[in-house]
């Protein structure tokens, strides 16, 4: 019998295009939730992504789970308002470390029990995957029965190929940690050093003591584009197409970038294929990938756009690659703002970074894309990044004025001046990139550089700072950087309604160790279990070149064998 769906589901099914809906019958039901709101949810590409995958799957009926709106509201499903306990699997995609406790709540409410030694053949199997999985489980590991490590294109066959819905938890689990990929926490022991220190991380039985990452060989199999389409999500409702994979350029701080080696680009076919898609069902694309300005094919893509009259939007450009289609596509779709991401003020900091961007090429880009008719600038920088001095700091705002000097300049030429804004964010070292080993930044220092910031270029005309809360940062690297102690923690935090000053008041677990501390050089870091694709002993070498400012040449155009990552 048909369920009554709950109104917030109502109202955002009634928003959508392409929502899919199938039958259970015989069918494996997997309940995907993204561990946030709706609209959050939505504008994921790798949700959607795998959204589709699934339901691509005859043998497979996935259906849409978010953080429940209403605040004691029970957690069930999109498209039938089921509990999600009523499905074989309930799959978490994780972007975020900061949605770790939604995922608990998510949990509680559907009342599945939050611990996987508490649940036995009747509550369905719990799964993760995503990019925070990817770069550590560990924070989250004690409330996930099993991980998927890497990408679902590469992951979801071979896992269908062994899991069995009425074959028992044990039985399946047992079959997972066997596959490529799989990881099931509780088949693992972890012992500590007297110093908190990992001592020891290793198998349980004969499952293997290295999870190797698993990447599509070939991303233009199963093109990654919007399966549904809401102006419910962050950025209205653009049909997403994801142009690349990974990225050449080897920023320090970015995971994403390191994570998602060797970088592949979409082909020219297949993201024609997507673009008329897309153009069929709205006029506005979003171009999704860490390195948009790099593929090879940008131009013939930006000539297809126009051909279509489609408005095309990208995350963010890279300052020294505006070809000219790209500034034609932006400026007859009316792009009102373009990202730009210099990340550091001063040229010494950019090299200790990897950013490859000088300051001429920072300028001559505004100086591009205010003539070509865009208004307004985002400029995204970060505070508190490795060896950072207070000279590092206050050539932000020199950088900045002198941005805004040359913005008005050319904005004054097309009679109309626009507005500059200016994110400030603070830095996090993330795990697999080369900033593994290095301390974040006290949170009282970070408040202090924005606040120096801010008093700089907070009276400049025509020019907004918004800066991130430190403290929420410093939370974010706590849950990225962390071992399975930190699910205790996480449980507290979830006692104490989400109050985290009272939670680290409280917990016998030192923050600091896992935040601010630099690490030792040949310390066992808790993911390091996971085999990321680039070496451990290459990520070491491009910290010990940040420290010196040395920087290093992006990819080659050819495969090479520098980091590991390429086969
Ligand atoms: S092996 Fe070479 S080409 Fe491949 S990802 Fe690493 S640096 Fe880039």
């Amino acid at each position: 019998m048909p369920r009554k769906i709950d109104s917030s589901h109502k109202n955002h099914l009634d928003t959508e295009v392409g929502t899919i809906r199938k039958d259970w019958a015989g069918r494996t039901r997997v309940a995907l939730i993204f561990p946030n709101r709706y609209h959050v949810g939505m504008s994921n590409l790798g949700f959607q992504t795998v959204y589709r995958l699934l339901n691509e799957r005859d043998d497979v009926v996935c259906e849409r789970g978010f953080l429940p709106e209403e605040p004691k509201g029970p957690a069930s499903t999109l498209e039938s308002g089921r509990p999600l306990a009523d499905f074989d699997l309930v799959a978490f995609s994780v972007s975020f470390e900061n949605d770790y406790p939604n995922l608990l709540s998510v949990l509680k409410r559907a009342g599945i029990p939050l611990r996987s030694e508490m649940r036995g053949d009747s509550d369905p199997l719990v799964a993760a995957g995503g990019v925070a999985s990817l770069l550590n489980p560990e924070p989250i590991a004690p409330f996930i029965d099993f991980f998927l490590i890497g990408e679902a294109e590469a992951l979801l066959a071979p896992f269908f190929e062994v899991y069995r819905p009425k074959a028992g938890r044990k039985k399946n689990l047992e079959e997972i940690a066997r596959l490529p990929g799989g990881y099931v926490p509780s088949f693992y022991a972890v012992s500590y050093h007297p110093d908190g220190t990992l001592e020891n991380f290793s198998p349980r039985g004969d499952y293997p003591p290295v999870i190797v990452r698993q990447i599509s060989g070939d991303i233009s199999v199963s093109p990654a584009c919007s399966a549904v389409i809401t102006p419910e999500t962050s950025f209205g409702s653009p049909f997403l197409i994801e142009v690349s994979r990974g990225c050449p350029h080897g920023c320090r701080f970015c995971s994403a970038g390191f994570v998602y080696r060797p970088p592949r680009f979409m082909p020219l076919p297949r993201l024609r294929e997507c673009l008329d898609r897309g153009a069929r069902l709205t006029g506005s694309i979003g171009l999704v990938g860490a390195a948009v300005s790099d593929l090879p094919w940008l131009g013939e893509l930006c000539g297809s756009a126009l051909q279509k009259k489609v408005r095309l939007s990208f995350s963010s450009l890279r300052a020294d690659n505006l070809i000219p289609e790209l500034l034609t596509v932006l400026g007859k779709g009316g792009v009102k703002t373009a990202t730009i991401a210099p990340d550091a003020g001063s040229e010494r900091m950019r090299r200790v970074i990897n950013k490859g961007i000088s300051e001429d090429e920072i300028f001559a880009a505004v100086e591009t894309l205010v003539s070509n008719g865009i208004p307004n600038l985002k400029l995204y920088f970060m505070i508190g990044l490795p060896t950072e001095t207070n000279e590092d700091v206050e050539a932000i705002t020199r950088l900045c004025k002198g941005i805004k000097h040359r913005f008005l300049s050319s904005s004054r030429t097309r009679g109309r001046i626009g507005e500059i804004t200016l994110s400030l964010n603070s830095f996090v070292p993330k795990p697999a990139t080369p900033f593994q080993w290095a301390p974040m930044e006290e949170t009282l220092i970070l408040k202090q550089k924005i606040q120096k910031i801010k008093a700089a270029l907070g009276p400049v005309s025509n020019f907004r700072v918004h800066a991130d809360v430190p403290r929420w940062a410093y939370i974010q690297a706590l849950l990225s950087r962390g071992d399975r102690r930190i699910a205790d923690l996480l449980v507290l935090a979830d006692q104490n309604g989400g109050n985290w000053p009272r939670t680290l008041k409280e917990t016998p677990v030192n923050p600091d160790f896992y935040v601010t501390r630099e690490r030792r050089e040949d310390e066992r870091f808790p993911w390091d279990f996971i085999d990321p694709g680039v070496d451990k002993s290459y990520l070491r070498q491009e910290y010990e070149r940040a420290l010196n400012g040395v920087a290093t040449p992006p990819c080659p155009p050819e495969p090479c064998g520098r980091c590991g990552a390429c086969p």
